[in-house]
Formats: C-alpha cells, structure tokens, sequence
C-alpha cells in the first residue's frame, strides 16, 4: 500500500490510460489510429510493469493484518513478550 514504485508505476498506467483515451478520441475523429494504437501498447505496457511490480512487491511488503490491529491494542496496555 506504501509502496513508492506501486504509486509510481500506477501513475503511469492512469496517465497512458488518459493518453490512450485521448487517442481513441481522435481515432474517432480519423485524425490517427496509429496513435491510439501506439498508445495501447504504451498502456499494456505499463500494465503489465506494474503487475509484474505487484508479484514481486505483495511478497516484499506484506505486513500481516493481524500484526497491525494488535500494534493498535498494545499502544493502550504494554505488550507481554
Ligand atoms: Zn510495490
């Protein structure tokens, strides 16, 4: 969840997203397909960058849920070893 490279590559995904949206657009219009095209394979791209982060990223950084609601009890009572 605090992971910089997840926010960042799911960053990139939204903004060739929005690329690749802008590009259907004038695809519509018969301005470019190629473009939308093109931009497809940027989204796929950055896609498949960020799944293949995440795989390797949920082993990294997972915290067991359990882990985190006890730390929220023990800040009340000390915590016996
Ligand atoms: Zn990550």
């Amino acid at each position: 969840m605090d992971c910089l490279i997840c926010r960042e590559l799911e960053q990139k995904l939204e903004t060739r997203r929005m690329q690749f949206a802008e590009a259907c657009c004038s695809a519509s219009y018969g301005v470019s397909t190629k473009s939308a095209a093109y931009r497809n394979v940027d989204m796929e791209q950055a896609r498949s960058e960020l799944q293949d982060h995440r795989s390797v990223c949920a082993y990294l950084c997972r915290k067991p849920p359990a882990l985190t609601t006890r730390a929220v009890h023990a800040s009340r009572r000390p915590v016996a070893a």
